[in-house]
């Protein structure tokens, strides 16, 4: 279960303390209110909804150095998903401000997921949670598919981003004056 979370400087212990007590056990004042925090259970569940991948095990200092960054917290329940319920501050709600209250929101696009998903299963192929199995594995097989089949994009777009991205390789491209024509 979620628990409300209190905070105050300490006289006695000489620092910021956050707890779960409104008064504190030391010196006997009186935390102000500092949000829901999830259980131990509870952000295990929050980081499966969040990746899709378990929350143990080594896949976890990839994948949250790979997902992360891509990561905006939300601000109303600081990634938490949920928040004070309405005119109960002893009760709580899931937060309507993030995607599906998963506390916070994925910014990158369809395709930063599934490269993500692709190299962590690359690495650690039993790290999905639960759910998210199956449709983790066919994203992981097409990626793989699409690595070792390529279909060149010949399209000047895709040209400028094989450009872009290999530092020309297979194609040998000088863009001159306003960019509008190619010398292949
Ligand atoms: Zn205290
Ligand atoms: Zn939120």
């Amino acid at each position: 279960m979620p628990y409300k979370t209190f905070k105050h400087f300490c006289n006695v212990k000489k620092k910021e303390l956050i707890s779960s007590d409104r008064v504190c056990e030391y010196c006997g004042n009186n935390g102000e209110d500092n949000g829901w925090y999830l259980s131990a259970v509870g952000g295990w569940g929050n980081y499966v909804d969040k990746t899709g991948f378990s929350p143990f095990g080594p896949h976890r200092r990839l994948l949250d150095a790979l997902f992360f960054p891509f990561w905006k917290t939300c601000s109303k329940c600081n990634d938490m998903g949920i928040i004070d319920a309405d005119n109960n501050p002893n009760a709580w709600q899931r937060c309507p401000d993030c995607d599906d209250s998963k506390g916070g929101t994925f910014i990158g696009s369809t395709e930063d997921m599934n490269w993500i998903i692709y190299v962590v299963l690359s690495a650690y192929p039993d790290s999905v949670g639960g759910k998210h199995a199956d449709e983790y594995q066919e994203i992981y097989e097409k990626y793989k598919f699409d690595l070792e089949n390529p279909v060149p994009d010949t399209s000047i777009d895709g040209i400028i981003k094989d450009t872009n991205t290999n530092g020309g390789g297979l194609w040998n491209i000088t863009i001159t004056g306003d960019g509008d024509r190619f010398d292949l």
